[in-house]
Protein backbone atom coordinates (compact mmCIF):
# COMPACT_ATOMS: atom_id res chain seq x y z
CA UNK A 1 0.00 0.00 0.00
CA UNK A 2 1.39 3.41 -0.78
CA UNK A 3 -0.91 6.22 0.94
CA UNK A 4 -0.98 9.42 -1.55
CA UNK A 5 1.54 12.55 -1.34
CA UNK A 6 0.09 15.66 0.59
CA UNK A 7 -1.71 18.19 -1.57
CA UNK A 8 0.44 20.74 0.00
CA UNK A 9 3.23 19.06 -0.95
CA UNK A 10 5.76 20.56 1.85
CA UNK A 11 7.48 17.87 3.78
CA UNK A 12 7.94 18.60 7.10
CA UNK A 13 10.44 16.55 8.65
CA UNK A 14 7.92 14.23 10.44
CA UNK A 15 5.28 14.34 7.61
CA UNK A 16 5.09 10.81 6.55
CA UNK A 17 4.49 9.43 10.27
CA UNK A 18 1.81 11.86 10.46
CA UNK A 19 0.07 10.75 7.29
CA UNK A 20 0.63 6.96 8.25
CA UNK A 21 -0.90 7.80 12.01
CA UNK A 22 -3.66 8.95 9.89
CA UNK A 23 -4.28 5.94 8.25
CA UNK A 24 -3.80 3.93 11.10
CA UNK A 25 -6.45 5.66 12.70
CA UNK A 26 -8.73 5.57 9.96
CA UNK A 27 -8.74 2.05 9.02
CA UNK A 28 -6.15 0.12 11.58
CA UNK A 29 -2.98 -1.23 11.82
CA UNK A 30 -0.68 -1.60 8.71
CA UNK A 31 1.29 -4.75 8.52
CA UNK A 32 5.10 -4.31 8.66
CA UNK A 33 5.61 -4.91 5.29
CA UNK A 34 3.46 -2.01 4.08
CA UNK A 35 5.07 0.70 6.58
CA UNK A 36 8.59 -0.70 5.69
CA UNK A 37 7.64 -0.06 2.20
CA UNK A 38 5.93 3.48 3.04
CA UNK A 39 8.80 4.17 4.81
CA UNK A 40 11.34 3.53 1.84
CA UNK A 41 9.40 4.11 -0.62
CA UNK A 42 6.49 6.48 -0.17
CA UNK A 43 7.04 9.04 -3.52
CA UNK A 44 7.44 12.21 -1.74
CA UNK A 45 8.51 11.77 2.38
CA UNK A 46 10.07 7.54 1.22
CA UNK A 47 13.69 7.60 2.52
CA UNK A 48 14.87 6.28 -0.73
CA UNK A 49 12.60 8.95 -2.42
CA UNK A 50 12.70 12.80 -0.53
CA UNK A 51 14.44 15.35 -2.92
CA UNK A 52 16.87 16.24 0.37
CA UNK A 53 16.53 14.32 3.20
CA UNK A 54 16.68 16.02 6.28
CA UNK A 55 19.24 18.18 4.40
CA UNK A 56 22.12 16.00 3.51
CA UNK A 57 23.10 14.68 -0.06
CA UNK A 58 22.88 11.20 0.48
CA UNK A 59 21.86 8.67 2.40
CA UNK A 60 25.28 6.55 1.93
CA UNK A 61 28.80 7.51 2.69
CA UNK A 62 30.63 9.17 5.71
CA UNK A 63 28.07 12.40 5.97
CA UNK A 64 25.34 10.43 5.20
CA UNK A 65 23.68 7.34 7.40
CA UNK A 66 25.61 4.42 6.45
CA UNK A 67 28.55 2.72 4.39
CA UNK A 68 28.69 0.29 1.95
CA UNK A 69 31.28 -2.06 0.68
CA UNK A 70 32.21 -0.01 -2.54
CA UNK A 71 32.31 3.02 -0.39
CA UNK A 72 35.07 1.19 2.11
CA UNK A 73 37.79 0.44 -1.01
CA UNK A 74 37.89 0.02 -4.35
CA UNK A 75 39.40 -3.42 -4.29
CA UNK A 76 35.27 -4.60 -3.78
CA UNK A 77 34.73 -3.11 -7.19
CA UNK A 78 37.34 -4.20 -9.02
CA UNK A 79 37.38 -7.63 -7.66
CA UNK A 80 33.59 -7.54 -9.09
CA UNK A 81 34.91 -6.58 -12.39
CA UNK A 82 37.32 -8.81 -13.03
CA UNK A 83 34.11 -11.55 -11.57
CA UNK A 84 32.05 -10.28 -14.02
CA UNK A 85 35.10 -10.39 -16.84
CA UNK A 86 35.56 -13.72 -16.32
CA UNK A 87 31.69 -14.34 -16.42
CA UNK A 88 31.34 -12.95 -19.71
CA UNK A 89 34.37 -15.09 -20.95
CA UNK A 90 32.46 -17.70 -19.81
CA UNK A 91 29.31 -16.71 -21.73
CA UNK A 92 30.79 -17.06 -24.86
CA UNK A 93 31.50 -13.24 -25.14
CA UNK A 94 28.31 -12.35 -26.37
CA UNK A 95 27.52 -8.75 -27.83
CA UNK A 96 25.47 -7.41 -26.76
CA UNK A 97 24.56 -8.49 -23.37
CA UNK A 98 23.02 -6.74 -20.02
CA UNK A 99 25.34 -5.09 -17.52
CA UNK A 100 22.43 -4.69 -14.68
CA UNK A 101 22.95 -3.40 -11.36
CA UNK A 102 20.32 -3.31 -9.03
CA UNK A 103 20.48 -0.18 -6.76
CA UNK A 104 23.63 1.51 -7.70
CA UNK A 105 23.88 4.21 -4.70
CA UNK A 106 26.20 6.94 -5.47
CA UNK A 107 27.76 4.91 -8.93
CA UNK A 108 31.02 4.04 -7.02
CA UNK A 109 30.58 0.24 -7.72
CA UNK A 110 29.83 0.65 -11.30
CA UNK A 111 32.53 3.07 -11.59
CA UNK A 112 35.37 0.23 -10.03
CA UNK A 113 33.57 -2.60 -12.05
CA UNK A 114 34.03 -0.69 -15.16
CA UNK A 115 37.61 0.75 -14.53
CA UNK A 116 38.85 -2.70 -13.78
CA UNK A 117 37.03 -4.62 -16.62
CA UNK A 118 38.61 -2.11 -19.45
CA UNK A 119 41.83 -4.84 -19.07
CA UNK A 120 39.20 -6.58 -21.64
CA UNK A 121 37.97 -3.44 -23.44
CA UNK A 122 35.55 -5.64 -25.87
CA UNK A 123 33.88 -6.40 -22.51
CA UNK A 124 32.71 -2.55 -22.19
CA UNK A 125 32.33 -2.38 -25.71
CA UNK A 126 29.55 -5.13 -25.45
CA UNK A 127 27.72 -4.07 -22.69
CA UNK A 128 24.77 -2.20 -22.35
CA UNK A 129 25.00 -0.73 -18.68
CA UNK A 130 21.22 -1.07 -16.82
CA UNK A 131 21.25 1.21 -13.44
CA UNK A 132 17.69 0.04 -11.54
CA UNK A 133 17.18 2.77 -8.98
CA UNK A 134 14.18 4.29 -8.42
CA UNK A 135 15.52 7.87 -6.34
CA UNK A 136 15.90 10.93 -8.33
CA UNK A 137 18.59 12.17 -5.98
CA UNK A 138 20.77 8.87 -6.23
CA UNK A 139 20.33 8.90 -10.21
CA UNK A 140 21.97 11.89 -10.00
CA UNK A 141 24.77 11.41 -8.43
CA UNK A 142 25.55 8.40 -10.30
CA UNK A 143 25.03 9.92 -13.17
CA UNK A 144 27.80 12.64 -12.11
CA UNK A 145 30.19 9.18 -10.90
CA UNK A 146 29.83 7.70 -14.26
CA UNK A 147 30.68 10.78 -16.07
CA UNK A 148 34.52 9.26 -17.07
CA UNK A 149 32.82 6.29 -18.92
CA UNK A 150 30.96 8.22 -21.52
CA UNK A 151 32.15 5.25 -23.93
CA UNK A 152 29.51 3.25 -22.39
CA UNK A 153 26.52 2.82 -23.25
CA UNK A 154 23.95 3.72 -19.94
CA UNK A 155 20.46 3.81 -19.17
CA UNK A 156 18.31 3.97 -16.16
CA UNK A 157 15.39 2.38 -15.10
CA UNK A 158 12.86 2.14 -12.19
CA UNK A 159 12.43 -1.48 -12.09
CA UNK A 160 14.64 -4.98 -13.54
CA UNK A 161 11.79 -5.66 -15.45
CA UNK A 162 11.79 -2.44 -17.92
CA UNK A 163 14.98 -4.11 -19.35
CA UNK A 164 14.71 -5.95 -22.51
CA UNK A 165 15.57 -9.37 -22.59
CA UNK A 166 19.38 -10.52 -23.98
CA UNK A 167 22.07 -12.56 -22.25
CA UNK A 168 23.04 -10.72 -18.73
CA UNK A 169 25.36 -9.93 -15.97
CA UNK A 170 24.03 -8.86 -12.85
CA UNK A 171 24.97 -7.39 -9.93
CA UNK A 172 22.99 -6.44 -6.77
CA UNK A 173 25.01 -5.17 -3.64
CA UNK A 174 22.93 -4.26 -0.38
CA UNK A 175 19.72 -3.85 -2.46
CA UNK A 176 17.74 -7.20 -1.30
CA UNK A 177 18.14 -5.58 2.62
CA UNK A 178 15.80 -3.01 1.41
CA UNK A 179 13.23 -4.84 0.19
CA UNK A 180 9.96 -4.77 2.78
CA UNK A 181 9.41 -8.09 4.42
CA UNK A 182 6.56 -9.00 6.74
CA UNK A 183 6.63 -10.82 10.05
CA UNK A 184 4.74 -13.31 12.10
CA UNK A 185 4.54 -14.56 15.19
CA UNK A 186 4.32 -17.84 16.26
CA UNK A 187 1.26 -18.34 18.47
CA UNK A 188 -0.46 -21.51 20.35
CA UNK A 189 -3.10 -20.52 17.70
CA UNK A 190 -0.49 -20.53 14.91
CA UNK A 191 1.92 -17.42 12.52
CA UNK A 192 0.09 -14.24 13.40
CA UNK A 193 1.41 -11.42 11.48
CA UNK A 194 3.10 -8.69 13.22
CA UNK A 195 1.57 -5.13 12.77
CA UNK A 196 2.36 -1.56 13.37
CA UNK A 197 -0.27 0.33 15.98
CA UNK A 198 -0.71 3.30 17.26
CA UNK A 199 -1.04 4.28 21.08
CA UNK A 200 -3.02 7.09 20.84
CA UNK A 201 -2.50 8.23 24.41
CA UNK A 202 1.35 8.66 23.53
CA UNK A 203 0.63 9.30 20.23
CA UNK A 204 3.51 6.76 18.97
CA UNK A 205 3.70 3.76 16.98
CA UNK A 206 3.93 0.41 18.63
CA UNK A 207 4.21 -3.20 16.96
CA UNK A 208 1.19 -5.68 17.58
CA UNK A 209 -0.15 -8.80 16.48
CA UNK A 210 -2.60 -9.27 14.33
CA UNK A 211 -5.74 -11.53 16.05
CA UNK A 212 -6.17 -14.45 13.63
CA UNK A 213 -3.24 -16.22 12.47
CA UNK A 214 -2.92 -15.64 8.66
CA UNK A 215 0.27 -18.16 7.31
CA UNK A 216 -2.04 -19.15 4.85
CA UNK A 217 -2.21 -15.76 2.76
CA UNK A 218 1.27 -16.07 3.26
CA UNK A 219 1.97 -19.70 1.61
CA UNK A 220 -0.87 -18.75 -1.13
CA UNK A 221 1.05 -15.55 -1.88
CA UNK A 222 4.42 -17.67 -3.18
CA UNK A 223 4.08 -21.05 -2.92
CA UNK A 224 7.62 -20.94 -1.92
CA UNK A 225 7.16 -18.19 1.00
CA UNK A 226 7.85 -20.74 3.50
CA UNK A 227 9.99 -23.84 2.83
CA UNK A 228 11.22 -26.41 5.03
CA UNK A 229 12.41 -26.63 7.89
CA UNK A 230 10.26 -23.72 8.32
CA UNK A 231 7.00 -24.99 7.64
CA UNK A 232 5.46 -26.22 10.76
CA UNK A 233 3.95 -29.51 9.53
CA UNK A 234 7.25 -30.61 7.70
CA UNK A 235 9.48 -29.02 10.21
CA UNK A 236 12.65 -30.16 11.56
CA UNK A 237 13.14 -27.08 13.63
CA UNK A 238 9.76 -26.64 15.46
CA UNK A 239 8.98 -22.46 16.37
CA UNK A 240 8.24 -21.81 19.91
CA UNK A 241 6.05 -19.68 21.29
CA UNK A 242 6.98 -15.83 20.15
CA UNK A 243 9.41 -17.02 17.05
CA UNK A 244 9.44 -14.56 14.54
CA UNK A 245 9.38 -15.51 10.90
CA UNK A 246 10.59 -12.61 8.44
CA UNK A 247 9.64 -13.46 5.32
CA UNK A 248 10.21 -11.28 1.61
CA UNK A 249 7.92 -12.07 -0.73
CA UNK A 250 9.55 -9.22 -2.96
CA UNK A 251 12.70 -10.48 -3.00
CA UNK A 252 11.76 -14.43 -3.63
CA UNK A 253 9.47 -12.63 -6.58
CA UNK A 254 12.44 -10.31 -8.15
CA UNK A 255 15.01 -13.74 -7.57
CA UNK A 256 12.00 -15.57 -9.40
CA UNK A 257 11.64 -13.09 -12.29
CA UNK A 258 15.70 -12.80 -12.34
CA UNK A 259 15.85 -16.63 -12.32
CA UNK A 260 13.11 -16.84 -16.09
CA UNK A 261 15.73 -14.56 -17.47
CA UNK A 262 19.01 -16.31 -16.79
CA UNK A 263 17.04 -19.90 -18.17
CA UNK A 264 15.72 -17.52 -21.05
CA UNK A 265 19.20 -15.97 -22.07
CA UNK A 266 22.86 -16.66 -20.45
CA UNK A 267 23.74 -15.16 -17.77
CA UNK A 268 24.48 -14.88 -13.85
CA UNK A 269 23.80 -12.82 -10.96
CA UNK A 270 25.70 -11.86 -8.35
CA UNK A 271 24.26 -10.89 -4.68
CA UNK A 272 25.74 -9.58 -1.76
CA UNK A 273 23.84 -8.47 1.57
CA UNK A 274 23.67 -9.62 5.01
CA UNK A 275 21.87 -12.12 6.67
CA UNK A 276 22.38 -15.53 7.51
CA UNK A 277 23.69 -18.55 5.93
CA UNK A 278 20.50 -20.60 6.95
CA UNK A 279 17.10 -19.89 6.65
CA UNK A 280 15.42 -19.35 10.60
CA UNK A 281 13.36 -17.65 13.04
CA UNK A 282 14.27 -14.08 14.45
CA UNK A 283 13.89 -10.40 13.70
CA UNK A 284 16.51 -8.33 11.94
CA UNK A 285 14.31 -5.32 11.08
CA UNK A 286 16.51 -2.64 11.70
CA UNK A 287 17.07 1.34 11.51
CA UNK A 288 19.99 3.17 11.02
CA UNK A 289 20.52 6.45 10.72
CA UNK A 290 23.43 9.15 11.39
CA UNK A 291 25.99 5.52 11.24
CA UNK A 292 24.08 4.49 14.31
CA UNK A 293 21.19 2.59 15.29
CA UNK A 294 17.43 4.05 15.01
CA UNK A 295 14.51 3.10 16.84
CA UNK A 296 12.38 1.21 14.05
CA UNK A 297 9.53 2.56 14.23
CA UNK A 298 10.48 6.34 14.85
CA UNK A 299 10.18 9.21 12.00
CA UNK A 300 9.71 6.60 9.25
CA UNK A 301 11.27 8.12 6.33
CA UNK A 302 13.91 9.78 8.48
CA UNK A 303 16.58 6.50 8.64
CA UNK A 304 17.35 3.71 6.60
CA UNK A 305 15.31 0.79 7.64
CA UNK A 306 16.53 -2.73 6.55
CA UNK A 307 16.47 -6.76 7.09
CA UNK A 308 18.54 -9.70 7.07
CA UNK A 309 18.11 -11.52 3.62
CA UNK A 310 17.22 -14.99 3.61
CA UNK A 311 19.54 -16.29 0.74
CA UNK A 312 18.32 -19.51 0.82
CA UNK A 313 14.77 -18.77 0.19
CA UNK A 314 16.00 -16.53 -2.80
CA UNK A 315 17.96 -19.91 -3.61
CA UNK A 316 14.60 -21.62 -3.66
CA UNK A 317 12.98 -19.17 -5.40
CA UNK A 318 15.76 -19.63 -8.26
CA UNK A 319 15.57 -22.93 -8.43
CA UNK A 320 11.88 -23.21 -8.65
CA UNK A 321 12.30 -21.08 -11.90
CA UNK A 322 14.78 -24.08 -13.07
CA UNK A 323 18.38 -21.49 -12.51
CA UNK A 324 21.41 -22.86 -10.93
CA UNK A 325 21.94 -21.63 -7.60
CA UNK A 326 25.36 -21.12 -5.90
CA UNK A 327 26.48 -20.52 -2.34
CA UNK A 328 25.76 -18.77 0.30
CA UNK A 329 29.07 -18.24 1.13
CA UNK A 330 30.89 -15.31 3.65
CA UNK A 331 31.80 -12.37 1.90
CA UNK A 332 35.20 -12.35 3.24
CA UNK A 333 36.07 -16.36 1.66
CA UNK A 334 35.07 -15.44 -1.61
CA UNK A 335 37.20 -11.92 -1.91
CA UNK A 336 39.92 -14.41 -0.25
CA UNK A 337 39.31 -17.01 -3.20
CA UNK A 338 39.22 -14.28 -6.21
CA UNK A 339 42.88 -13.00 -5.11
CA UNK A 340 41.79 -9.87 -2.49
CA UNK A 341 44.95 -10.31 -0.88
CA UNK A 342 47.15 -9.71 -4.12
CA UNK A 343 45.67 -6.73 -5.46
CA UNK A 344 46.08 -5.30 -1.80
CA UNK A 345 49.58 -5.92 -2.14
CA UNK A 346 49.82 -4.44 -5.85
CA UNK A 347 47.97 -1.38 -4.76
CA UNK A 348 50.05 -0.75 -1.64
CA UNK A 349 53.57 -1.30 -3.61
CA UNK A 350 54.91 2.20 -4.70
CA UNK A 351 52.45 3.80 -2.28
CA UNK A 352 53.04 6.18 0.77
CA UNK A 353 52.97 4.24 4.01
CA UNK A 354 49.73 6.14 5.40
CA UNK A 355 48.03 5.62 1.99
CA UNK A 356 49.09 1.69 1.85
CA UNK A 357 47.42 1.49 5.41
CA UNK A 358 43.97 2.72 4.77
CA UNK A 359 43.99 -0.07 1.75
CA UNK A 360 45.03 -2.57 4.42
CA UNK A 361 42.45 -1.21 6.59
CA UNK A 362 39.43 -1.49 3.90
CA UNK A 363 39.97 -4.62 3.19
CA UNK A 364 40.70 -5.84 6.57
CA UNK A 365 37.02 -4.46 7.14
CA UNK A 366 35.39 -6.07 3.86
CA UNK A 367 37.05 -9.76 4.61
CA UNK A 368 37.31 -10.20 8.60
CA UNK A 369 35.17 -12.59 10.15
CA UNK A 370 35.09 -9.91 12.77
CA UNK A 371 33.99 -7.25 10.19
CA UNK A 372 31.80 -7.94 7.15
CA UNK A 373 33.60 -10.99 6.50
CA UNK A 374 31.22 -13.70 7.80
CA UNK A 375 27.71 -11.50 7.79
CA UNK A 376 27.90 -10.53 4.57
CA UNK A 377 27.09 -13.01 2.52
CA UNK A 378 27.39 -13.77 -1.87
CA UNK A 379 25.06 -15.89 -3.80
CA UNK A 380 24.85 -16.49 -7.55
CA UNK A 381 22.02 -17.61 -9.68
CA UNK A 382 23.22 -18.73 -13.16
CA UNK A 383 22.08 -20.14 -16.20
CA UNK A 384 22.05 -23.81 -15.52
CA UNK A 385 24.12 -24.51 -19.17
CA UNK A 386 27.06 -22.47 -17.37
CA UNK A 387 29.76 -23.86 -15.53
CA UNK A 388 30.44 -22.81 -11.65
CA UNK A 389 31.37 -19.64 -11.27
CA UNK A 390 34.66 -18.28 -9.84
CA UNK A 391 35.02 -18.43 -6.46
CA UNK A 392 32.17 -20.87 -5.61
CA UNK A 393 33.70 -23.70 -7.43
CA UNK A 394 32.03 -26.90 -6.49
CA UNK A 395 29.00 -25.49 -4.28
CA UNK A 396 26.37 -25.78 -6.90
CA UNK A 397 22.74 -26.46 -5.31
CA UNK A 398 21.06 -26.92 -8.66
N1 LIG B 1 24.69 -0.83 -4.08
C1 LIG B 1 25.09 0.42 -3.51
C2 LIG B 1 23.98 1.12 -2.72
C3 LIG B 1 23.21 0.36 -1.70
S1 LIG B 1 21.94 1.36 -0.95
C4 LIG B 1 26.34 0.25 -2.70
O1 LIG B 1 26.73 -0.88 -2.47
O2 LIG B 1 26.93 1.25 -2.30
C5 LIG B 1 20.50 0.81 -1.80
C6 LIG B 1 20.34 1.34 -3.20
O3 LIG B 1 19.20 0.73 -3.78
C7 LIG B 1 20.11 2.82 -3.33
O4 LIG B 1 20.68 3.24 -4.54
C8 LIG B 1 18.57 2.91 -3.38
O5 LIG B 1 18.11 4.11 -3.92
C9 LIG B 1 18.28 1.71 -4.24
N2 LIG B 1 16.96 1.13 -4.09
C10 LIG B 1 16.41 0.72 -2.92
N3 LIG B 1 15.23 0.11 -3.14
C11 LIG B 1 15.04 0.11 -4.49
C12 LIG B 1 14.01 -0.40 -5.33
N4 LIG B 1 12.95 -1.03 -4.82
N5 LIG B 1 14.15 -0.26 -6.66
C13 LIG B 1 15.24 0.36 -7.19
N6 LIG B 1 16.24 0.87 -6.43
C14 LIG B 1 16.15 0.75 -5.10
Amino acid sequence: MTIPPSPSGGAAPCALAERLKAVIKQRGPLSVSDFMADALYHPQDGYYMSANAHGRKSPLGADGDFTTAPEISQIFGEILGLWLVQSWLDMGSPKPFNLVELGPGRGTLMDDILRAARLRPEFVDAAHIWLVETSGRLRHEQQKRLKPHNDAKIDWVDRFTDIPGAPVLLVANEFFDCLPIAQYVWQKTGWHERVVDLDWERDAFFFGLAPAPSLDRALLAHPLAVTPPLDPSTATVLPVEGDVLEIGEDGQRLAATIAQTLKTHSGRALIIDYGPGVSGYGESLQAVRDHEFWPPLEDPGQADLTAHVDFQRLGAAALHEGAAFYGPQPQGRFLDRLGLALRVEALCRARPEAEADTIRKGAYRLSSPAQMGELFKVICLSSPTLAPPAGFESEAIA
